[in-house]
């Protein structure tokens, strides 16, 4: 295998792959770009079938974090982590210990956090061995911890915007299909109802489809039938790759707007849902709330309104990139690409 001529290699900067005889630690990093900051995103651990997938996921993971901080304005560049194992099985307090160590090895080029697999809790472990970490436990009142209630902030009111772009109209009486009712969806279901809407809700854990079902009076739909629903807005929050050419000439919304990453399978999605005159708000525009809460928490001297107030301009962002893929007749998705990669340029130019 040659890492400079694969598929998912984009320049990155460097790709660091780390053992630990003692622990087992088998872990990748990727960092695609240091351009507009030291490069930031979450460590996931994974049962990969061979080293090749994983070096794979990170090589597109972190291309897919460079996107996303510059899309959010952050002082970040794009990175991620994968320690190759299974997190149930193979993760002790010792392996973590070891990747605390092998990131610190980086000397701050990399910033990494939680991700599947991977806890707030077990990034204490990492904090141990290295400053170069975020995502952390915090106290009440401190800016930080578990980053799932602020990216479903940032979902809420960007679905919202995608409503008023395509519809005109609030939420209010509208039907909202969220698949997936974990960290995310959950409180995101939460604020839609506050705001107005109905809702209709599939997950594969049934106790936590009853208890949304009966905090919020929702729908409860089939895991298997909730992308086929009839309703105004569908939002993704639970897998990655749900829009395909399987799932896309089935749908029964305007919109789609959800926490999910990598929502589409192919890049070509991004213009089947246009054909079919559905709104896909770019999953790593809209889902950007964690990632901005894991920067002010890194950063340090923020405070719970900056956080917010960074997190409400996602709408605004949201909507230009609507406006610039109508005036041009392109994807939304196509467009949020090129939004990033000009940003990309603009800082390493800088
Ligand atoms: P989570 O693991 O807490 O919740 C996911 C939920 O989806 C679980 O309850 C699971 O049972 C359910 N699920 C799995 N397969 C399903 C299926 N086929 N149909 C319906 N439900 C199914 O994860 P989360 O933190 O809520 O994140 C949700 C998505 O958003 C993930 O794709 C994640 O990568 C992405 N995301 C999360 C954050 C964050 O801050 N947590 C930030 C950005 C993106």
């Amino acid at each position: 295998m040659d890492l400079f001529t694969l598929p998912d290699f984009d320049g990155h900067e460097q790709v660091v792959f780390g053992h630990d005889r003692a622990t087992g630690l088998r872990a990748i990093i990727a960092i695609h770009s240091t351009a507009l900051g030291p490069a930031a995103g979450g460590c996931r651990m994974w049962a990969y079938p061979s080293s090749d997938e994983a070096l794979t996921d990170a090589l597109r993971l972190s291309r897919g974090m460079s996107y996303k901080n510059a899309m959010a304005e952050l002082a970040f560049g794009g990175g991620k982590a994968v320690i190759l194992g299974d997190a149930r099985a193979h993760k002790t307090p010792a392996l973590l210990q070891a990747f605390g160590r092998l990131v610190d090895a980086l000397g701050g080029r990399y910033i990494t956090a939680e991700d599947v697999g991977t806890t707030t809790a077990d990034m204490q472990q990492v904090a141990g061995q290295t400053r170069f970490v975020s995502g952390l436990a915090r106290a009440s009142g401190e800016v930080g911890g578990d980053p799932g209630p602020k990216t479903a902030l940032g979902v809420f009111l960007g679905i919202r915007s995608a409503v008023r772009f395509q519809m005109g109209r609030s939420l209010e009486g509208l039907t909202v299909a969220v698949q997936g009712l974990g960290g995310v969806g959950h409180p995101l279901c939460r604020l839609l109802a506050a705001d107005g809407a109905r809702l209709k809700v599939a997950d594969a854990r049934p106790e936590l489809l009853a208890q949304v079902r009966e905090e919020l009076d929702a729908t409860a739909v089939a895991v298997d039938g909730i992308l086929e629903e009839e309703a105004d807005v569908l939002a993704p929050c639970a897998l990655g790759a749900v829009l395909n050419e399987r799932s896309i000439p089935r749908l029964r919304v305007r919109v789609v707007a959800g926490a999910a990453n990598n929502q589409l399978a192919r890049e070509g999605d991004g213009e089947a849902l246009m054909k079919a005159g559905i709104l896909y708000a770019p999953d790593y525009v809209i889902n950007a709330g964690g990632i901005i809460n894991v920067a002010h928490e890194y950063y340090g001297g923020s405070s719970e309104a900056a956080v917010r107030a960074a997190i409400e301009k996602i709408p605004e962002r949201l909507t230009l990139i609507f406006e610039r893929a109508r005036r041009e007749s392109l994807p939304t998705s196509a467009v949020a690409d090129q939004m990033a990669r000009e940003r990309l340029r603009a800082g390493r130019a800088g």
